[in-house]
């Protein structure tokens, strides 16, 4: 994909960094996470504990990576970053956790990747601050109690359902982060051009913002791409004819939809009927991975509703008929 929600070459991660907002006040979009935060964060601080670990939840490019990191700056307190594939051994965690400062805050990306036995030593170090660990080999192992300071998690998953239930008890803050509005990530694209000093009209602004799937990451990169354009083929200047002339170079339709969208959406209505089809036929169908399908393109398509999800698979709404200028098919006695 030309611009896919997940993070991509460590120059693209750099850029992405610069243009994180550092505070909530800056965290666009989001009204009602933000409210339970700022009061959750603020009840946290008046009485000098930690915060209590937070479930963030959403597709990828929403912002849970930026709003880890707002929150540890909200609290004054550090912030330490990890994965869930990236811890192997329970050692790998163990070393994290007792390496915390009082109240710090752990972000642990893709938290449903955690090996059973690293989760397994998860568990009483959210409860009670406390570790097992194991020290020596053979016959003269044993296990010892370390005491951990006061910290908070902060997860980070695409679907809560893939959570451990035991997992899942352990926070006591469970947030779902939302595609955000045009007018929002109008908003994020304006701020983002001005860190990059890139002139903007504000029709071109919206046309980017509107065409980017909801997703804060997508409008940061299409509106880099657009920005080159801009540079190249007119005067540096993005206004919205040269917004929908880079678009379309970039294959972004003007729903939004980029070619996996649509080879998604062509695949259920030509080669399966307009469904229901099952996840793992359009996989194979369309050559993509079916977590990938889950995570990345379908939650939109079914968000704006060219895409239902029934038990018994995917079907296609009427919006995608359209919207591929095909004929939906007449039902019996029509
Ligand atoms: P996730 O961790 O959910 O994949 P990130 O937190 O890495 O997403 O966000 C991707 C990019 O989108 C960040 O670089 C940030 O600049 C931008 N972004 C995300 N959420 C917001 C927001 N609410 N307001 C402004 N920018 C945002």
């Amino acid at each position: 994909r030309v611009v896919s929600a997940a993070p991509a070459s460590p120059k693209e991660e750099a850029i992405e960094r610069a243009l994180r907002p550092k505070l909530l006040d800056d965290y666009v979009g989001q009204v009602k996470v933000r409210e339970q935060l700022e009061i959750f964060i603020g009840a946290a601080r008046k009485r000098g504990e930690a915060l209590d670990h937070v479930l963030l939840f959403g597709p990828p490019g929403l912002g849970k990576t930026t709003l880890s990191h707002i929150i540890a700056a909200e609290l004054g307190v550090n912030l330490r970053q990890t994965s869930g594939p990236v811890l192997e051994k329970p050692k790998d965690l163990a070393a994290l956790l007792t390496n915390l400062e009082p109240n710090d805050v752990l972000f642990i990306d893709e938290i449903h990747r955690l090996s059973p036995v690293v989760e397994e030593i998860l568990y009483p170090a959210l409860e009670d601050y406390q570790i097992d660990i194991m020290i020596g080999e053979g016959p003269a192992a044993r296990s010892i109690k370390l005491d951990l300071q006061p910290f908070t998690l902060v997860g980070a998953t695409t679907r809560a359902g893939m959570l451990t239930n035991p997992l899942r008890d352990r926070f006591g803050i469970v947030s779902r982060l939302e595609f955000y509005t045009a007018e929002e990530l109008g908003r994020i694209v304006t701020r983002s051009a001005g860190l990059l000093n890139a002139p903007m009209d504000p029709a071109g602004g919206f046309e980017i913002a509107r065409r980017s799937r909801g997703t804060p990451r997508i409008a940061n990169r299409l509106l880099r791409r657009v920005r080159d354009y801009a540079d190249v083929k007119g005067d540096g200047r993005i206004t919205e004819d040269i917004a929908h002339k880079a678009l379309a170079m970039l294959d972004v339709d003007p729903q939004g939809f980029d070619l996996m969208d649509r080879k998604l959406l062509e695949a259920v209505i030509h080669r399966f009927d307009g469904g229901p089809v099952g996840l793992d036929n359009i996989a194979a169908s369309i050559g993509e991975e079916r977590d990938t399908i889950e995570d990345v393109i379908e939650p939109y398509l079914i968000q704006q509703g060219y895409l239902q999800r029934t038990p018994r698979g995917r079907i296609a709404t009427l919006a995608a008929y359209r919207h591929l200028g095909v004929a939906p098919p007449t039902r019996d006695g029509d």
